[in-house]
């Protein structure tokens, strides 16, 4: 499982995006003309191609697939779980599970895990009611 992020942090595309996930808020895109919601961010909609606009998400999903990884990975030190979560908004996105166990299926809810070199803390998912690690 390859993790899709939005990159390079520059991106006019984005940069809004990061910006906000420094201040911990998840944005996601909604379409103005079709009200779908989408991630990654993308310059129109996927749907209609209609103009979208930058909403912030509640950080609240359900865990759709999810995989442990053992195998050395450049920036992570195994084991680590890579989840796909759907939001409940609609969007899925590649993420990764923090914290205690959580089975797919169950509620998550989004958390932030920092990262050095100032580069922009990167969104993951941890078990809902449960406290940070
Ligand atoms: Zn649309």
């Amino acid at each position: 499982v390859s993790e899709r992020q939005p990159e390079p942090y520059g991106d006019p595309i984005t940069r809004t995006f990061w910006d906000a996930a420094r201040e911990h808020r998840l944005l996601i895109q909604r379409c103005t003309a079709c009200g779908k919601h989408q991630f990654y961010p993308r310059p129109f909609c996927l749907r209609c191609q209609g103009p979208v606009e930058w909403v912030e998400s509640a950080g609240r999903g359900t865990v759709y697939t999810k995989t442990d990884v053992h195998v050395e990975t450049p920036g992570m030190t195994p084991p680590f779980t890579v989840a796909i979560v759907e939001l409940d908004e609609g969007p899925r996105m590649t993420t990764h599970l923090v914290g205690d166990p959580v089975a797919i299926g169950a509620r998550v809810r989004l958390d932030w895990r920092e990262r050095a070199d100032n580069a922009p803390p990167l969104y993951v998912f941890r078990a809902e009611g449960s406290d940070r690690r």
